[in-house]
Order: structure tokens, then sequence, then C-alpha cells
């Protein structure tokens, strides 16, 4: 965890940004810095993302260059415009801005194939007759060398005239592909002769029907790099063995740019999955409700539950950067949007699980307007007036009829604060024939208007409270840890369970008839409050006029915050 709470002021400093300034510094790539993000467009992107566009468009910033959004769409059957939109939209929102650099792999296919043919008439790549199962049992092991395919000695001319003809579309999928001549025997698994292109009759979401031989990552990515002249090309470890495969593509393509890749590791948060393939799942299986759901990892989600850009930058600074893989608690990500909306959030009161106080002493039909501060941590926000009357909800578990020792709230015959009003006396609890309680009668203490008691006596509990007669209704949804165990991936194998059945099934909870200060029901969808005392909420776009739905992002608790400190961090 210390590494984690890196002050989030303190100017990023990391073993890629020196490496950054060090070739800049030698005027290496003519001094240029351009970096990219290349998501592969099959599914939404998720607070891991997050941190490679921080990376990435944080680093091209920092020293003057520039960075491209590459969209990696070299797999037709996976990929939908659906997530290229959604990724758009995303790395918009957490405020980064590529400009007119908006790329992608398809757009290259041209080029790719003309640099295969020059790989071909090289000597360095051949088309292979095998089938898919033969070549992975030709390649050996991490222990074992491979063997060389029957058809790695054909001939230039032949290599060609095959490779013409799978893009003429003349064979069917999987009948050939292209792979690289390297070296079979290298201990190094990607070296040993990578397929380069395989034959997909697939509509693409771009190229349409144009194209029926598909370029593989390993062989798209460095030549896309080098294509659009990027110089550092950032990305996660598990990349670090592809690194002799990226470097050999340039290479052997001759590419007038020759962009370096260094690799980062990878953000891996707890209580969550990460893998786009286990959020599909999760979705496809309605496990949540679409990508956007709350409950996800995914920057929609995070959006949705009431999250700000901010706070997701600020979370990545603190992660840093590092060549050492951790899991960072979710606990800090908490702690980041707490931090920032404490700070911006506005307050306003809203009971969750009301019961009502009826005042026997307040005036029928009186009305008054309590002056209240928006936001104690920004006088800027100024204050508003909050209606208090007769009859007023309190928070159900505010109360009880038998309080137990540490119990200071709201009891028979004891008297607390109702925030910003008075100060109220319980005098009776009313009961219905089962002997559930159903209201409480009280007095209030007309001098004692704002809070505090002129003769100074003190009351251990403030409950907050909304007036009865000038509530909005409405509903809260409230959430969880989406799974219960920390680790859902590593638990899920070693019980030998599919990892769905590990989530939560209290991760969601629905709140209705939850009684909220009137202002609350004309927010707009995307504000965000402080509810006192209950936490962060943020009005969801299934609200509607009258109906509003509030998130809960966070409650108030600071979990990390204690840890940290404890911790000497
Ligand atoms: P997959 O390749 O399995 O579909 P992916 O998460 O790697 O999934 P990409 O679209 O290839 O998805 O990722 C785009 C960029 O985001 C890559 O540069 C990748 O290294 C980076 N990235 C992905 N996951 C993380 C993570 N958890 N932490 C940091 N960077 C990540
Ligand atoms: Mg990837």
């Amino acid at each position: 965890m210390p590494d984690a709470n890196v002050k989030a002021e303190a100017p990023p400093q990391d073993f890629i940004r020196e490496i950054v300034r060090a070739d800049v510094a030698a005027g290496r790539h003519g001094g240029r810095v351009v970096t990219r993000f290349p998501p592969e467009p099959n599914g939404y992107l998720h607070i891991g993302h997050a941190k490679a566009v921080c990376v990435d468009f944080g680093v091209a910033d920092d020293f003057g260059g520039t960075c491209n959004l590459r969209f990696d769409d070299t797999n037709p059957v996976k990929e939908d415009v659906e997530y290229v939109d959604s990724i758009k939209e995303d790395v918009r929102w957490l405020g980064f801005d590529w400009g007119d650099r908006e790329f992608y792999a398809s757009d290259y296919y041209e080029q790719l194939y003309r640099y295969a043919e020059h790989l071909i008439e090289k000597g360095v790549a051949y088309v292979d007759s095998l089938s898919a199962d033969e070549i992975r049992e030709h390649r050996g092991t991490l222990t074992e060398p491979g063997q060389d395919s029957p058809f790695r000695s054909r001939g230039v001319e032949e290599n060609l005239d095959l490779f013409r003809r799978m893009r003429a579309g003349e064979f069917a999928d999987g009948t050939h592909v292209l792979r690289a001549k390297i070296d079979m025997a290298s201990p190094n698994i990607n070296m040993r002769d990578p397929v380069l292109y395989r034959i997909r009759h697939a509509h693409h979401h771009r190229t349409g029907d144009e194209w029926c031989i598909y370029p593989m990552y390993d062989y798209a990515h460095p030549l896309s790099d080098a294509i659009e002249g990027v110089t550092h090309s950032l990305c996660t470890l598990e990349y670090v063995d592809h690194r002799p495969l990226y470097d050999w593509c340039i290479e052997q393509a001759e590419t007038e740019h020759q962009p370096k890749q260094y690799e980062f590791a990878r953000l891996n948060l707890n209580y969550t999955v990460m893998s786009k393939r286990k959020l599909l799942q999760l979705v496809a299986q309605e496990h949540v409700d679409g990508w956007d759901d709350p409950r996800m990892p995914t920057i929609s989600g995070l959006r949705r539950r009431g999250f700000t850009p901010e706070s997701i930058r600020d979370f990545c600074t603190r992660v840093g950067v590092a060549k050492k893989e951790n899991v960072i608690d979710m606990g800090l990500l908490e702690h980041c949007v707490r931090e920032d909306l404490n700070r911006r959030a506005p307050r306003a009161m809203a009971v969750l699980r009301p019961l009502k106080l009826v005042l026997t002493n307040y005036p029928e039909g009186q009305v008054e307007h309590m002056d209240v501060v928006n936001n104690p941590e920004d006088p800027a926000a100024g204050t508003r007036k909050v209606e208090f009357s007769r009859e007023i909800w309190i928070e159900r578990d505010d109360f009880m009829e038998d309080p137990p020792k540490k119990f200071f709230r709201l009891a028979p015959g004891r008297e607390v604060r109702l925030r910003n009003a008075y100060l109220v006396t319980c005098t009776e609890v009313v009961k219905d024939a089962s002997g559930a309680i159903v209201e409480l009668r009280g007095t209030y203490d007309p001098a004692t208007r704002g809070g505090d008691a002129p003769d100074g006596r003190k009351v251990k509990a403030t409950l907050h409270w909304v007036s009865a007669a000038h509530a909005a209704t409405g509903a809260v949804r409230l959430y969880d840890r989406l799974f219960t165990v920390e680790d859902p991936d590593g638990t899920a194998t070693k019980r030998g369970v599919d990892f769905t059945t590990l989530i939560n099934p209290a991760s969601l909870e629905v709140l209705e008839g939850c009684k909220l200060e009137p202002m609350l029901a004309e927010a707009r969808p995307g504000t965000r409050f402080q509810f006192e005392r209950l936490g962060y909420f943020c009005v969801d776009p299934d609200s509607s006029p009258g109906a509003p739905v509030f998130n809960r992002t966070v409650s108030l608790k600071d979990t990390w915050a204690k840890v940290a400190a404890r911790e000497g961090a």
C-alpha cells in the first residue's frame, strides 16, 4: 500500500518518463514524443484501461508530444462500432484529447499487406498450409524446441503466389497462414515462426468485405506504430515476451520510423474482474444490467455510479507506473472519489428508510425556512433554504425504543438535534396491531432554532431529516462489492468453479419511497450530492420527472484512509 500513497500533486516521476526524458535529451526520434492508446474495440474500457490512457496521454503531455487514439481492429468477428463509440466517449470523459488523430489499424491493411509481401520477397516469411492444430503440435513447449513445418522451405515465388491468392479469396478459412520465418528452436515461443496473417471470410465493421485475410495483433501492432511515427509504444507487462517480435517486425519491414516498446505493470483491483472476456460474460449472462451497470469496473459503470474523471485520474496518479505487478485496494479508488466529492458535491438531506416524527407542540400549518450551508468545504457554494414543519421524516435506524448503551441517537424521552433546525425530544412511540413502530411523537424546543440551546445544554446526536409536507419521493440504489472474495479469478480457479458463482448476491439493494429534499427531484442525471451522513449520490439516467433515482457512489466511511494512517503510509 505505501507505494500507492504518492501525493497526487507531485509531478509523476517514473521509469517511463525517465526513459522519455533521456531520449528527448539525446535527440532520439528527432526529439519527438508520440505515444498511442491502442484499444481493441471488443468491449468497453475499464479502470485498468484508464491507467493506460493516463500513462499514454500523460507521458505525451508531459513532454509536449502527442498521443494517438488507435483502434486495434484486427479481429473482425469480435469487434463492433458500439465499442468504438463507447471508447471514444470514455477517453473524452476522462479528460483526454486526441485531436484529429483517430486512427484504425484497419486503415493500414493495404500498407501492412505490402510489408508482408516485402517480408516474403526477403525470404523471411512463408505461407504455411498446416492446420491450426498441426501448427500447435509443431510449436514445441517451454522445454522442447519446435519443429519446422514441411512448408517452411517454399520458395519466394510460390509464397508470393499463394499469399496473393489468399488475399484474392481463393482459399477457405484455416487452409493457409502467412508465418514469419524466424527460429523454431527459439527459447521464446513467440519467435517460433509466429503467424502473421490468417484467412477469415468475415465482415469487418469498417472495411466490410474488402479483406478476407487479417493480420495478427503481433504483426499489425508494431507496424501500425511505425506507420504513425509513434516513438514510445507503452503497454503492459504481458507484452515483454512479445517485444523481440515487435522489434523483428520493425527491422524486417524496414519502416521509416523505429518505435520502441516499453512495458509497465497492469492495474489489478481487488473484489472485481478486469478481463474483457469476463466483463462481457457478466453482461451477456445478465449478472449485471449492462456494461454501464454501476457495479462494473468499466469507465461507463464508474461514471454512472457517480465517479468523477478527476478522481479516476488522481487514482491513476497515486497508483503510479511501475514494473512490478500488485493488487490495489478498491478502497483507494473510493478514497479518491470521496476526496474529490467532499470538495465539490453540494450537501443535501435525504431519508432512505423513513420514519415519521410528529412534533405535537409545533403549530399546525406553520412552515419555516431554515438556512442551510450548501458545502462547508466550499464557501462559494452559498446557502439554501430548507422547509421545516410539524411532521418530519427521520431515518428509521436513528431511533431505538430500547437503546443499548452506545446508541446515542433518538430514543423515548431523549433529546437530539435535527441538523440546522431544532432540538427535539421523543415523547411517544406509535405502533400498529402487530407491534411494529409506525410513527413517533415528540416536542421541539422553540428556543433552539438553528440547533443550539441558549442554556448551553448538549445533545449527543445530530440527525438529518426532511419535512414530510415538502419531501419528494424517489428511489435509491445502494451498491456493495460485486464479488464476495478479494480475488474472484484466483478463487474460482482454486475452487474449480465459474467466477460468476462468486458474485455478491447483495451487491445491489434498491430502496423505494425514500424521502428527499424537494430540490433533489429536479436534479439532472449525472448530478452529484453528498446526502448528509449517508454518502455521495449521483442522479441515475433512469430518473424521470418527479421520480428521481439515485446511485450511491460511496458511503462516507473511509476505510482506506484509516488503514493508510495505521500503517503510517
Ligand atoms: P484483450 O487484449 O484481452 O481484449 P486488453 O484489456 O488487453 O484485453 P486492449 O484493448 O488490448 O484490451 O487494451 C488496450 C490497452 O490498455 C493496452 O495497451 C493494454 O496494455 C492496456 N490495458 C489493458 N488492461 C490494463 C490494465 N489492467 N492495466 C493497465 N493497462 C491495461
Ligand atoms: Mg490487449
